[in-house]
């Protein structure tokens, strides 16, 4: 219950408002440390609920110390993507909905004069995105004088998009803060640990995995399809007869483009989000996607980050992800906190050995489904739970009959990490 975080009943409010009864678990874990003023190192994967879990101690920290006078931004929020941004700040609009708390959000693609009156706002939170917000620290368009907490927000995909400098130097001019939080999907992979060396001081580290209920949401399997042609038939029905709403996700912008084509002539309206389009584009896309006027979103890995739009039913891997990190978010765009998804991956024999290692990965059992009118000339395998290895089943063993168990070795071969 969100009682016991002892939030602000304004805050409180908003919530039952957002018809948010229980905090997740990472909110659960990270709100009372941050509300001590420490230092945060946090990672829960996709979906499950990291904005409110920055944002609510953010906005408590505001109303436990109001402003003294008029003057600069005191909470800095950094996203990767300008959707990631926009989304977050109509987050903290909500969150902040019964208080005199000021949001704003200045992103790239958004013309120089809106930002101006943005900032012109006395803004209390700013959510930005590092480009445009680093230009506006040199052109002194953006005072970091008054910047009490700096948060992070998925800053593995910051590392990935090559923000590591530009946020150091952020973080280095905002070096008045009392507190810093950084916020990740994973810990794992190259830099992180640096990174928030770099801009932590002494911090919690907090991991939470989801509870079972939190993950068990999504229901995931894969059709086999005999070649690209079956691919698309089967992709078809899916979207026809199936998914209430989907995101389909596609390997190159060529493939995207090629696939587009080829639905609007089958009728099926859709929208697409891909790297390198102008962002007034992607706006009108995302607001068509969101408003249900248009039910299928095709996006690339790199276009699709971050994105949360409510209520997708259907996540369609048309290409399988080169990882299985990329294969976790993905389906992260579904069975958001609460609700139930559906992750449906068609492959083609060649994607077997992705498929299995995916499933290695994530310790979920895929199976395959058969569409009755598109069934595949052959029968596809199961992918079956890897089974435990021999060290494990000994362990086991062993600690019935009462014996000390090995130290050590077992370790690595049930270790998740395996690719990605
Ligand atoms: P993450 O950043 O971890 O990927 P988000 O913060 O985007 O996840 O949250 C995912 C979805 O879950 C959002 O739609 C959000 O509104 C919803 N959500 C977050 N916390 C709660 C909660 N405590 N109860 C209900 N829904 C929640
Ligand atoms: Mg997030």
């Amino acid at each position: 219950m969100f009682e016991q975080l002892e939030l602000h009943s304004d805050l409180t409010r908003a919530l039952t408002d957002m018809g948010f009864t229980t905090p997740t678990s990472i909110q659960s874990t990270v709100i009372p440390v941050a509300m001590e003023g420490r230092d945060i190192l946090a990672s829960a994967p996709t979906g499950t609920g990291k904005t409110a879990a920055f944002l609510l101690p953010a906005a408590q920290f505001l109303l436990d110390f109001p402003r003294e006078y008029h003057g600069a931004t005191r909470i800095l929020i950094l996203s990767p993507t300008r959707e990631l941004a926009i989304q977050t700040y109509e987050h903290a609009l909500e969150i902040t909905q019964h208080t005199n708390i000021v949001c704003g959000v200045i992103t790239g693609g958004i013309n120089y004069g809106t930002d101006r009156d943005t900032l012109a706002k006395n803004l209390d939170i700013l959510v930005a995105t590092p480009g445009r917000l680093f230009e506006h620290i040199e052109k002194e368009s953006f005072d970091c004088r008054d910047i009490e907490l700096l948060i992070l927000d998925e800053a593995d995909r910051m590392l990935d998009m090559g923000f590591r400098s530009i946020v150091n130097q952020i973080a280095s001019e905002a070096r008045w803060r009392k507190q810093s939080m950084l916020f990740s999907a994973t810990l794992e992979g190259p830099g992180i640990a640096q990174f928030s060396k770099d801009i932590l001081v002494n911090p919690e580290s907090l991991t939470v995995d989801p509870s079972r209920k939190e993950k068990a949401k999504i229901h995931q399997w894969y059709h086999l399809a005999d070649d690209s042609q079956h691919k698309y038939q089967i992709l078809k029905h899916l979207l026809t007869e199936q998914a209430e709403s989907a995101i389909v996700f596609i390997k190159t912008r060529e493939r995207l483009q090629q696939l587009k084509d080829r639905l609007a002539s089958d009728q099926i309206n859709v929208v697409w989000l891909q790297g390198e389009m102008p962002q007034d584009k992607r706006n009108e896309a995302m607001s068509r996607f969101k408003s249900g006027e248009i039910k299928i979103l095709l996006a690339t890995d790199v276009a699709a980050r971050g994105i949360d739009v409510e209520d997708i039913s259907h996540v369609i891997n048309y290409d399988m992800p080169r990882t299985s990190d990329v294969y976790l978010h993905r389906i992260g765009r579904t069975g958001r906190a609460g609700a139930k998804g559906t992750a449906i991956s068609i492959v083609e024999a060649h994607d077997f050995a992705m498929l299995s290692r995916i499933a290695r990965y994530i310790k979920e059992v895929i199976k395959p489904r058969v569409i009755d009118e598109l069934r595949p000339k052959h029968k596809a395998p199961s992918i079956k739970k890897p089974k435990k290895s021999r060290i494990a089943k000994a362990k086991k063993a062993a600690k019935k009959s009462g014996k000390p168990k090995k130290k050590g070795r077992g370790k690595n071969i049930t270790s998740r990490k395996q690719d990605g």
